[in-house]
């Protein structure tokens, strides 16, 4: 059985995207926003305010690829097997609670944007695909596992799990102590054919939530979960290498990028050539963990062949795949 077509002339007229091809990353505030709890109706209903700029998107004829952050979530879901281990209920693995995260926040963003294209006359297929990013295991991140993930445990719960599994734990700012992760690049998408078939089929796909499930592949080629975390927007922008997009388009809580961030100087940053921002990426202007990664991920796209990359907020999504708003790197 098909689904049912509402407007069949109407939603064949929108079907067709023609234009570019953009790769959008979603920032935290997509899904959760500060201060909230993050119930699902909480979750469903920042989604659908987020489905509603990605259609905006879509109905001006845009190809879209969706990829997301899975920070607040996969916390959650790995917390969630933590306290279900309490309760004789097996815990999975942090790779599976990022597969989890990828179906979860997928379902949400599918169904949202499926229907906010419906009602605007326009039924198309959006799909969420589990993704699996290949990192190579001995890239310097595994020497150095920075990344917290799970709940505080006290200083000997803490040397118990180093001592009989390995782990890396560290002390959390007179908070306890938290495992550690490695945040390794993320090099290839296991599912990269998939995806490119499914893009010239004109279906929107999810791909790469928390930047894909971190994997391993041995010298049979054999592939397998890891212990790690991937930066999305650099997950955000290996995709957009790989399906050869032409806009890497990061949406976030800020509309500009700015040099001097928080101070008198500051400087909100608009069109903005490649060697410029290489230079402000170079002298210090970007934090580590919040715009230093998505300024990284804009350089590196537009410096392997991609026409614009765009730093921009969430409201402003079609001027800024436009390059008409926000920071907009080019050539
Ligand atoms: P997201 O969750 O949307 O992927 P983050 O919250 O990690 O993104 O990063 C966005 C935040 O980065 C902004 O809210 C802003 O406070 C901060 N930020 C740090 N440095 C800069 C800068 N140089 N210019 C603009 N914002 C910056
Ligand atoms: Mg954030």
């Amino acid at each position: 059985m098909e689904l049912e077509h509402k407007d069949p002339e109407k939603s064949k007229q929108c079907c067709r995207s023609r234009q570019e091809t953009i790769v959008v990353a979603l920032g935290g505030n997509a899904i959760l926003q500060p201060g909230q709890s993050g119930t699902f109706e909480e979750q469903m209903e920042n989604v659908r305010k987020t489905a509603a700029q990605l259609a905006e998107l879509i109905l001006s004829g845009k190809r879209l690829v969706v990829t997301h952050g899975n920070g607040p979530q996969v916390g959650r879901i790995f917390q969630q097997q933590e306290i279900g281990a309490r309760e004789g209920i097996p815990g999975m693995p942090l790779y599976v609670c990022g597969a989890m995260s990828q179906g979860q926040i997928g379902y949400m963003i599918q169904q949202a944007l499926y229907n906010e294209l419906l009602k605007a006359g326009c039924q198309k297929t959006v799909v969420t695909l589990i993704c699996q990013s290949l990192v190579d295991p001995s890239s310097p991140a595994f020497e150095n596992p920075t990344k917290p993930i799970g709940s505080f445990y006290s200083e000997a719960e803490a040397k118990k799990a180093m001592a009989e599994k390995g782990e890396a734990w560290k002390e959390d700012s007179g908070r306890g102590w938290r495992k550690v992760v490695p945040s390794p690049e993320p090099l290839a998408c296991a599912e990269i054919a998939a995806i490119r078939s499914l893009i010239d089929e004109d279906v929107v796909v999810i791909i790469s939530g928390g930047g894909g499930i971190p994997v391993i592949q041995d010298s049979s080629g054999t592939l397998s979960g890891i212990e790690a975390v991937i930066d999305k927007d650099l997950g955000a922008q290996m995709m957009a290498r790989e399906t050869g997009a032409d806009v890497l388009l990061i949406l976030t809580d800020v509309a500009n990028v700015s040099i001097h961030y928080r101070t008198p100087e500051e400087k909100k940053l608009e069109q903005v050539s490649l060697d410029e921002m290489k230079a402000y990426y170079r002298q210090g202007h970007f934090r580590a963990g919040s715009m230093g990664p998505k300024v990284l991920a804009a350089i590196r796209f537009v410096e392997s062949g991609g026409m614009r990359a765009v730093i921009t907020s969430l409201e402003n999504a079609l001027a800024g795949a436009e390059g008409k708003i926000g920071t907009v790197i080019k050539r």
